[in-house]
């Protein structure tokens, strides 16, 4: 399994950056970030490639790129330049998920402009469930995410096998220091840890207490690089910071 990351930044991405998203095997995005689709032909991806889109929670930072993602998808298909032969599987932990796929159509005028409707199939994931098909198999359990003052957000940390390669990885989207996370994480490789609602050390000890082999940090200001991997080595060594346009192998 090879992950790669689009974007590890925090909520608002500076210049060249791109918030926390990453791609799996070349056909699982995770979260679209800002302008996922731009970043992704940048890096040599092809977006028509998509088979599944996983968004964490429904927080815009993680799903604002969507727009952009189903216009391309559409425009290709009209084109003929490329065109996706499959619908589009989109999970996500709340009812929400239907709520922001309906009001991106109705951004894109999708009523209007029928020729570039993209067929999804959306799939509302309560955390706690399990998302399994003939491809991936997706364990999930509840993030602890609050926003605002005291908006709790339904938001998942997940276990992701895909069926068509060995390797299993576990992420996290945004999530505060939440110790059930470690047990979920047992004997899995690679855990991917939001370190912005999370400190560095809080991630990195979730990492520990779990027995994973590598700790990779997501979603913090890329000014604070050096401190976060300071606080996540002195707790676990085998930390490090997730870099855009670099991948790991799981
Ligand atoms: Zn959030
Ligand atoms: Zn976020």
């Amino acid at each position: 399994m090879k992950v790669f990351f689009i974007g590890t930044s925090a909520c608002t991405p500076g210049k060249g950056e791109e918030t926390a998203s990453f791609l799996i095997n070349e056909h699982i995005l995770v979260d679209t970030g800002w302008c996922n689709v731009l970043k992704l032909k940048e890096y040599g991806f092809a977006p028509e490639k998509l088979k599944y889109l996983i968004l964490t929670h429904l927080h815009q930072d993680h799903y604002l790129g969507l727009p952009q993602l189903l216009f391309y998808l559409g425009i290709g298909k009209v084109d003929g330049t490329y065109s996706q032969d499959w619908p589009l599987t989109v999970i996500g932990p709340s009812e929400k998920l239907d709520y922001v796929l309906k009001k991106t159509e109705d951004f894109l005028q999708f009523d209007r402009f029928q020729e570039l409707t993209v067929q999804l199939h959306p799939h509302v994931l309560i955390p706690g469930k399990t998302y399994e098909d003939e491809n991936i198999r997706l364990e999930t359990i509840s993030a602890k995410h609050i926003s605002g003052v005291d908006r709790t957000e339904k938001a998942m940390v997940c276990k992701l096998t895909d069926k068509h390669s060995s390797g299993t990885v576990c992420f996290t989207g945004d999530t505060s220091y939440h110790p059930p996370i470690a047990d979920f994480a047992r004997g899995v490789p690679v855990l991917i840890h939001d370190s912005c609602h999370s400190s560095a050390a809080e991630a990195a000890a979730t990492a520990r207490d779990a027995g994973v082999a590598k700790l990779f940090l997501i979603h913090h200001p890329p000014a604070e690089n050096s401190k976060k991997l300071r606080e996540a080595r002195a707790v676990f060594p085998a930390s490090f910071l997730a870099e855009a346009g670099q991948s790991v192998e799981v």
